[in-house]
């Protein structure tokens, strides 16, 4: 029996709420086996796209308040969980299996003083024209910015994940051998100011979260789930090569000649070093539709010591 951390891309959860469950269909058949062999199992999602979604729904209404970032998060955290428990009870119940699953809504924390918060990086929800941007600005407080010729946008920054303020529930929870989905989107990012646990503006990163959930749950193997097979070198070019199987000194050099695009694959490749090193276990990298095969390590990228 072993204790994995899988996390799955926010690719893996469509447009809508309709795509979200049909696609986590798929991924509860590809868990469904691990469950079987009676494994240990925490899940953490992306939530991109879903928050996003639900932020804007906010901001757009005329009728409803303006709901901060941290609150939006958390009704992400339910709003997907709900979807990932219904679809793996429903394998279950098919199966005539009984485990049980749940959901924590769960807080990161990150430090106030993360240099992060200097350099808000990471662009959430619509698209303003310039005025529009200002006037937010203004009533606000938002740092908005022109994002890539399509308008403006509100940036928030993306800290790196300190603890995890549940980390004893979802201990607790695993002991008793419940499926855990835990740290959704990150987590709801939280500081801690005079003696408070405040959440803030900001995106934790759901790779590094991930990695983090990994190494306080002592997990025996990482998954990272997204939309590429492998990882590789020179990336989109004629010379591109999957790498299979690599180890931490590898991935150093590939690291230096920046092979690996910000925002993308740099935070997971980052997130596993981090696990790898600090475990000296296993991380894989693969695509969702790979599932399958990348927990039985015959597809995708295994980083290992
Ligand atoms: P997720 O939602 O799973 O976090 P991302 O889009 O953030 O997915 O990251 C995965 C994407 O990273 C891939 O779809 C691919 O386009 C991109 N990518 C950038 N550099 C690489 C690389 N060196 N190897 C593989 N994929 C890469
Ligand atoms: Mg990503």
């Amino acid at each position: 029996m072993s204790r994995y951390v899988i996390s799955l891309g926010g690719n893996a959860l469509g447009n809508n709420a309709e795509e979200q469950k049909k696609l986590l269909k798929y991924v509860a058949h590809a868990i469904y086996p691990l469950i079987e062999m009676n494994h240990d199992i925490v899940i953490v999602h992306g939530n991109g796209p879903q928050v996003g979604m639900i932020n804007l729904a906010f901001n757009e209404s005329p009728s409803t308040p303006l709901m901060p970032f941290a609150e939006c998060g958390a009704m992400s955290q339910g709003y997907i969980g709900y979807h990932i428990q219904n679809a793996i009870q429903n394998i279950m119940l098919e199966r005539h299996i009984k485990r049980p699953i749940a959901t924590v809504v769960t807080q990161v924390l990150v430090d106030e003083k993360d240099p992060a918060f200097l350099h808000q990086t990471k662009p959430i929800g619509s698209f303003y024209k310039k005025e529009e941007a200002d006037e937010l600005s203004l009533k606000h407080g938002y740092t908005m910015v022109e994002d890539a010729g399509r308008g403006y946008r509100r940036v928030i920054a993306s800290p790196k994940p300190v603890d995890v303020i549940e980390k004893e529930s979802i201990l607790s929870l695993l002991k008793d051998k419940q499926i855990v989905i835990a740290a959704g989107g990150g987590g709801i990012p939280v500081i801690q100011r005079n003696g408070e646990l405040v959440g803030v503006d900001a995106v934790i990163d759901k790779d590094h979260a991930s990695a983090k959930i990994a190494e306080i749950v002592g997990a025996d193997e990482l998954f990272i789930l997204t939309a590429v097979e492998h990882v590789y070198i020179d990336y989109n070019t004629p010379n591109q090569k999957a790498l299979k199987d690599i180890t931490l000194k590898e991935l150093d050099i590939y690291l230096e000649e920046s092979h690996f695009k910000k925002g993308s694959m740099l935070p997971k490749i980052e997130a596993c070093m981090n696990f790898v090193r600090a475990t000296g276990r296993p991380a894989v990298i693969a695509a969702l539709e790979k599932a399958v095969e990348a927990f039985k390590q015959t597809s995708g990228t295994i980083i290992k010591p």
